[in-house]
Protein backbone atom coordinates (compact mmCIF):
# COMPACT_ATOMS: atom_id res chain seq x y z
CA UNK A 1 0.00 0.00 0.00
CA UNK A 2 1.50 3.10 -1.45
CA UNK A 3 1.41 6.19 1.25
CA UNK A 4 -1.41 8.03 0.75
CA UNK A 5 0.04 11.57 2.00
CA UNK A 6 -2.64 13.93 0.52
CA UNK A 7 -5.17 12.00 3.06
CA UNK A 8 -6.74 14.68 5.04
CA UNK A 9 -6.25 14.45 8.98
CA UNK A 10 -8.99 12.08 10.65
CA UNK A 11 -9.22 10.65 14.15
CA UNK A 12 -10.25 7.42 13.28
CA UNK A 13 -10.31 4.00 15.64
CA UNK A 14 -9.02 1.42 13.19
CA UNK A 15 -9.09 -1.54 16.04
CA UNK A 16 -7.15 -4.12 16.35
CA UNK A 17 -4.42 -4.83 13.56
CA UNK A 18 -2.15 -7.57 12.80
CA UNK A 19 0.99 -7.76 10.91
CA UNK A 20 3.06 -5.11 12.83
CA UNK A 21 6.55 -6.25 13.84
CA UNK A 22 7.12 -6.03 17.49
CA UNK A 23 10.81 -5.73 18.33
CA UNK A 24 11.88 -5.92 22.37
CA UNK A 25 14.60 -4.33 24.38
CA UNK A 26 14.85 -4.64 27.73
CA UNK A 27 12.57 -1.47 28.30
CA UNK A 28 10.98 -0.49 25.47
CA UNK A 29 9.01 -2.55 22.64
CA UNK A 30 9.15 -1.08 19.42
CA UNK A 31 6.20 -0.98 16.90
CA UNK A 32 6.92 -0.73 13.41
CA UNK A 33 4.73 -1.20 10.34
CA UNK A 34 2.40 0.35 7.90
CA UNK A 35 -0.60 2.46 9.22
CA UNK A 36 -3.95 0.43 8.14
CA UNK A 37 -5.52 4.42 7.09
CA UNK A 38 -2.91 6.49 5.60
CA UNK A 39 -0.09 3.44 4.53
CA UNK A 40 2.27 5.85 5.98
CA UNK A 41 5.67 3.91 7.78
CA UNK A 42 5.31 3.81 11.67
CA UNK A 43 7.42 3.06 14.02
CA UNK A 44 6.41 3.52 17.79
CA UNK A 45 8.03 3.04 21.14
CA UNK A 46 6.44 2.17 24.33
CA UNK A 47 8.37 2.47 27.33
CA UNK A 48 7.43 -1.09 29.48
CA UNK A 49 6.63 1.16 32.38
CA UNK A 50 3.80 2.69 30.57
CA UNK A 51 2.16 -0.64 29.54
CA UNK A 52 2.18 -2.39 32.56
CA UNK A 53 4.26 -5.63 32.96
CA UNK A 54 4.64 -7.27 29.94
CA UNK A 55 6.07 -10.32 31.14
CA UNK A 56 4.11 -12.31 33.79
CA UNK A 57 5.55 -13.81 37.11
CA UNK A 58 7.52 -17.00 36.87
CA UNK A 59 5.42 -19.36 36.60
CA UNK A 60 2.51 -18.22 35.43
CA UNK A 61 1.20 -17.60 31.44
CA UNK A 62 1.46 -14.20 30.32
CA UNK A 63 -1.60 -12.79 28.54
CA UNK A 64 -1.27 -11.60 25.53
CA UNK A 65 -1.20 -7.28 25.97
CA UNK A 66 -2.72 -4.95 23.43
CA UNK A 67 -1.19 -0.89 23.04
CA UNK A 68 -2.64 2.13 21.01
CA UNK A 69 -0.63 2.69 18.58
CA UNK A 70 -1.05 6.38 16.77
CA UNK A 71 0.31 7.16 13.29
CA UNK A 72 3.34 8.85 13.08
CA UNK A 73 4.02 8.42 9.93
CA UNK A 74 5.85 11.97 9.48
CA UNK A 75 3.62 13.05 6.70
CA UNK A 76 1.79 17.04 7.31
CA UNK A 77 -1.38 15.36 6.41
CA UNK A 78 -4.29 18.39 5.65
CA UNK A 79 -6.71 19.49 8.22
CA UNK A 80 -4.28 18.43 10.85
CA UNK A 81 -4.80 20.70 14.46
CA UNK A 82 -2.38 23.02 14.56
CA UNK A 83 -2.36 22.29 18.28
CA UNK A 84 -1.68 18.80 17.59
CA UNK A 85 1.75 17.03 18.70
CA UNK A 86 0.92 13.78 16.43
CA UNK A 87 3.07 13.50 13.02
CA UNK A 88 0.45 11.27 11.23
CA UNK A 89 -3.11 11.08 9.95
CA UNK A 90 -5.19 10.73 13.14
CA UNK A 91 -5.44 6.82 12.80
CA UNK A 92 -5.02 5.03 16.08
CA UNK A 93 -5.19 1.30 16.39
CA UNK A 94 -4.35 -1.85 18.64
CA UNK A 95 -1.60 -4.19 18.37
CA UNK A 96 -0.89 -6.93 20.42
CA UNK A 97 1.67 -8.06 22.15
CA UNK A 98 2.34 -11.88 22.13
CA UNK A 99 5.28 -13.50 24.62
ZN1 LIG B 1 -1.63 7.16 8.97
ZN1 LIG C 1 0.49 9.29 6.57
Amino acid sequence: MAHDSALKWAEEDRGLQTGFTTERTSDTVIVRGACPRCGGETEWTFRTGDMGSLSAPAGQDARPQTATVICSCGSAHPDRPADSDEDGCGAFWKVRFER
